[in-house]
């Protein structure tokens, strides 16, 4: 089975979320389970030396912003090839992958990843310039929407076309414009193309031109298909809803697991969960200039700010949450005015508040094992890879009912404590009052602390490896193959 597996993104290359670290797991997962399986990203700063790549084919100048190469090379730590798209015009600079080092996103977005999905069709037909040929493409997100676009452009013998949707929040919307700009037809500029209320949606090109959508979680699969998660392409995507399925993201346990994590003050595992957190506690608490107090509840928060993840809700309970006597860690970065508020708050308790704006792979895993519990009141959460860690790291998730948290996360209800199935707090509406009914539940328990640690081993129990996920992409693509169910779907794949 041969898939080209593109994303922007890809753990440990460059990221900025989730998505990184799954196309950072998944594809050597997909290998595990026997797919010939090759990555492509765009070359920005330092990743061609990182992956050691070369050149290895030119693909011409698409759109007037100088020749673009494919630099081969190799996922560090595995035997997977890597190819990188190199434009220099494009991509090389100094910032993150969407935006510059002030936050502001990158004013030619628009063509260095239509960039990527342009080299992403390229390289999966029958004229590529390189001899290995796909039989899938597996595209994630808006910044890789337009490859099936493209396909159907060209027209001819294609592979088949998965693209799995990360969150349909962000959907690559631009002027219509630039249709001619990037030398697609006006044809596919409509309602059941990648039109979108007049503009150009990249999100709606994959979304539209592949033969299979999946999500990240089974919930979030359902949701997508209502107004309110849906944002504006419900329709598309109920319509699509025999091809779409909700696949749970797994987390990378050799990255992921505090037996074995190289970030921390002290490993263990679930047999030395208490003394292992108390020691990494500790260590947190000094690291972050928090007073060493064993016994106040610690709950930390690695995240993007914004209103997706909750962040107002954090702020709006935070008088209630100090009153209980815990402490808050907070790590993340985003919009400036929540950046300000955390800060200020910060600044008025440092007795109980730290918080640290950046970005920090190591702090994130420190976190995830000095905390007690884990903050995360997302207003809607695709998967979500922060609460299966916590799980992973003892730290009990207190989460809203919703996408991937639903699917991960046990509250702590009568029933489930009597099962031995909880393994954390969970609420329904996303409300101030109601998430902070949860995490005042998840303090009382904290203070019983057999209760406490018997949760907490269920949690650290918990298995959300990548093999399931990866048989069931293997599946799914198996579906596309011209003696698979794809027959019965219309114009499928020829390559
Ligand atoms: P999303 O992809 O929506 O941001 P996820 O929970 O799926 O949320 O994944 C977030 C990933 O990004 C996790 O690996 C988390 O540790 C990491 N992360 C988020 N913010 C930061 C930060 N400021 N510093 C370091 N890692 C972060």
């Amino acid at each position: 089975m041969k898939v080209l597996f593109t994303s922007p993104e890809i753990y440990p290359l460059a990221k900025t979320g989730g998505l990184a670290d799954v196309a950072g797991a998944l594809p050597p997962a997909l290998y595990r389970v026997g797919a010939d399986i090759r990555l492509l990203m765009p070359a920005y700063p330092g990743i061609d030396a990182m992956a050691r790549a070369k050149p290895v084919a030119n693909l011409g100048d698409p759109f007037g912003r100088g020749e673009a190469t494919v630099l081969e090379g190799r996922l560090p730590q595995s035997d997977i090839t890597l190819w990188l798209v190199d434009c220099p015009a494009l991509f090389h600079r100094d910032g993150g992958p969407y935006q510059d080092g002030a936050g502001r996103d990158w004013p030619d977005n628009d063509l260095r990843f239509a960039l990527l999905g342009w080299a992403a069709a390229r390289l999966s037909r029958r004229d590529s310039p390189l001899s290995w040929k796909p039989r899938i493409l597996h595209a994630h997100d808006w910044q890789t929407g337009l490859a099936p676009a493209y396909l159907r452009a060209w027209g001819g013998p294609r592979p088949g076309l998965v693209f799995t949707i990360h969150n349909m929040a962000y959907q690559g919307l631009f002027a219509a414009d630039l249709v001619p700009r990037l030398n697609l037809p006006w044809s596919l500029h409509t309602m059941a193309g990648f039109e979108f209320w007049g503009r150009i949606s990249y999100l709606k090109a994959g979304l539209a031109f592949s033969d299979r959508l999946t999500t990240v979680s089974p919930t979030y699969a359902k949701e997508i298909q209502t107004p309110a998660y849906g944002f504006g392409m419900e329709g598309l995507l109920s319509y699509r809803a025999q091809d779409l399925s909700g696949i749970l993201n797994g987390a990378d346990y050799t990255v992921w697991d505090p037996a074995t994590d190289p970030h921390l003050a002290h490993r263990y595992g679930p047999d030395q969960a208490a003394q292992g957190k108390a020691v990494n506690k500790a260590a947190l608490q000094a690291e972050l200039g928090l007073p060493a107090d064993p016994s106040a509840p610690l709950c930390v928060v690695i995240s993007r700010l914004n209103d997706q993840k909750g962040m107002d809700l954090l702020l709006a309970v935070m008088p209630a949450l100090l009153e209980q006597g815990a402490q808050l860690a907070l790590l993340g970065t985003g919009e400036h005015s929540i950046e300000s508020a955390l800060q200020a708050l910060a600044r008025a308790r440092p007795d109980q508040v730290a918080v640290r704006i950046g970005y920090s792979e190591e702090l994130a895993h420190r976190l995830q094992a000095g905390g007690d519990m884990l903050l995360m009141p997302s207003r809607f959460e695709p998967c979500g890879l922060t609460q299966i860690y916590a799980l992973r790291y003892g730290t009990l998730p207190v989460v809203s009912f919703t996408g991937g948290l639903a699917d991960t996360v046990v509250d702590a209800s009568y029933e489930t404590l009597l099962h031995g199935t909880a393994t954390g707090f969970v609420f329904d509406q996303c409300t101030p009052s109601a998430f902070q009914w949860c995490f005042e539940r998840a303090i009382g328990m904290y203070r019983h602390p057999e209760r406490w640690d018997s949760v907490r081993a269920t949690a650290m129990r918990q298995r959300f490896g990548w093999e399931e996920a990866a048989g069931r992409y293997l599946d799914l693509y198996r579906s596309l193959m011209p003696n698979g169910e794809a027959g019965k779907a219309g114009s499928r794949p020829q390559v």
